[in-house]
């Protein structure tokens, strides 16, 4: 039988190929591709972003909105994207002064970005890089429901943080109620506002905010700080 990571309750099946945790609500994909499966799959994959310009400048215009807020609860520093896509959030940080990392496995994706914002993404997972413990913000952006492993890659941000650094996350906010509208196979894990709340604070984050978003998709942001 499998534990759910977050609370070590059990996890029964409540779809197709996803469990959920009888206590704290964690779906889990039990069909999720392994690590270098889904390198592989992903290794041509670009967001629509990158074919289309207009989809591209309104991607753009959210990454505004991301790092304005980010403006609001950090000086300008240092910031890693993890799973960059083609750069849209690293473009428009670096062009308002902060000096940005990410990294992506589609190859097709980091090609994109260097060709159309001369960006260096690094194309690997996340959890492998080696990197300094010198940054001020780690975004995931619709990304920590991707993760093959949601503990490690909050133990690899803790790691690469300075001490009161921030990690702001984007991530669908699941419950029996949408969770069947949304299902998605590339998703590993989906949360709620309480499990997501209680991994960060089990890996050494505290809330600055948790704001459930009134877009079409039904997601959340979350705004932490290294403690
Ligand atoms: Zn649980």
């Amino acid at each position: 039988m499998k534990r759910c990571i977050i609370c070590g309750g059990k996890c029964k099946q409540f779809h197709e190929y996803f469990l959920k945790c009888e206590i704290c609500g964690l779906y889990v994909n039990i069909d999720y591709p392994s690590p270098e499966k889904l390198k592989n799959r992903l290794k041509n994959n670009m967001l629509t972003a990158s074919r289309k310009k207009e989809v591209e400048k309104r991607r753009l215009g959210k990454a505004k909105i991301q790092i304005e807020t980010i403006n609001k609860y950090s000086k300008r520093g240092k910031v890693f994207d993890v799973a960059a896509a083609g750069g849209f959030f690293m473009k428009t940080a670096q062009d308002d002064g902060w000096i940005v990392d990410g990294n992506e496995i589609s190859v097709a994706s980091v090609n994109w970005a260097k060709q159309n914002y001369n960006l260096n993404i690094k194309n690997d997972y996340f959890e492998k890089l080696d990197l300094l413990n010198d940054h001020d913000v780690v975004v995931f952006w619709n990304t920590l429901e991707h993760m093959h492993e949601p503990v490690k890659s909050l133990k690899k941000t803790y790691e690469i943080l300075k001490d009161g650094g921030l990690i702001y996350i984007r991530v669908p906010n699941r419950n029996d109620n949408n969770f069947k509208k949304f299902v998605e196979k590339l998703h590993s894990f989906e949360f709620n506002p309480q499990n997501l709340d209680k991994l960060l604070n089990d890996n050494g984050f505290e809330k600055i905010f948790l704001k459930e978003i009134p877009d079409e998709d039904q997601p959340m942001d979350l705004l932490y700080k290294k403690v």
